[in-house]
């Protein structure tokens, strides 16, 4: 029983094959998954996949890459949709210094508007974070996000900052990079996360986890995430499993 708390599977990349890819996640004891709506074309295409399949449940909210589209009719869409039985958090929503598709300042607005939106409704929060962790923690700690806490997506910052999520109620998610032989510090950085917040993913069709490197990735790998976890930890597979959905199911408050 493994939940994949964060993967894009209404991406085109999915287009030829979608069901398959779904059917060979239950193959592999994926028993729930959260999709990903960040922006004008995929919130609407993840809630359709939601509504579609009891085990996938969606998150929307605004990607900091499409920041600068994001209109004031877009943020109040976010919030009616919030109501949406399948719609378990806002996200992903954060910075990217990486791509910097939209200005710094814009991507800052936009991000503290949906943590405030979310504390008013009450909902956890989906962060993204790409080489912007000072400013992240920073913009969460202003913004009150402990309210609401939510969980760092595929985290990849020091324990430093992984210590500073944890005390504003945040979940630590890790992702394909665990299984790579050369990522020491998401390795060190799992190792100490206290179990009771420890999530797993995959972020497919991205990040695909050693030995599928470069190839599409797809949920059923999220077991891959898991055995690495599970190894890093001491632990069996089962109960990095039963460990993980339990927390999964706490944080969204899934069925
Ligand atoms: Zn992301
Ligand atoms: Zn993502």
């Amino acid at each position: 029983m493994l939940t994949d708390t964060h993967v894009h599977l209404n991406a085109p990349q999915f287009d030829e094959d979608r069901q398959e890819v779904i059917q060979r996640a239950f193959d592999n004891g994926i028993s729930r998954m959260i999709n990903v709506g960040f922006n004008r074309e995929t919130i609407p295409s993840s809630i359709a996949l939601a509504e579609q399949y009891e085990c996938i449940y969606s998150t929307v909210g605004w990607h900091p890459q499409d920041a600068k589209d994001m209109t004031p009719e877009d943020l109040e869409w976010i919030e009616q949709l919030c109501r949406h039985p399948k719609v378990v958090a806002i996200g992903e929503i954060g910075l990217d210094y990486y791509w910097d598709t939209s200005p710094k300042d814009v991507q800052d607005v936009v991000f503290r508007q949906q943590i405030r939106l979310a504390r008013k409704l009450g909902m956890p929060i989906a962060i993204h974070n790409r080489d912007a962790h000072h400013d992240i923690i920073q913009v969460l700690r202003e913004e009150k996000a402990a309210e609401v806490g939510g969980v760092m997506h595929c985290f990849s910052g020091s324990w430093e900052t992984a210590k500073q999520c944890l005390d504003m109620n945040f979940y630590i998610s890790f992702g394909g990079p665990v299984t790579f032989k050369n990522a020491k510090q998401p390795k060190e950085v799992l190792d100490k996360v206290p179990l009771d917040r420890l999530l797993i993913e995959t972020d497919a069709p991205y990040l695909t986890p050693h030995p599928y490197r470069g190839k599409r990735n797809e949920t059923a790998y999220v077991k891959l995430v898991a055995e690495a976890a599970a190894q890093i930890k001491g632990l069996t597979l089962e109960e990095i499993a039963q460990i993980t959905t339990q927390n999964a199911i706490r944080l969204f408050d899934l069925k």
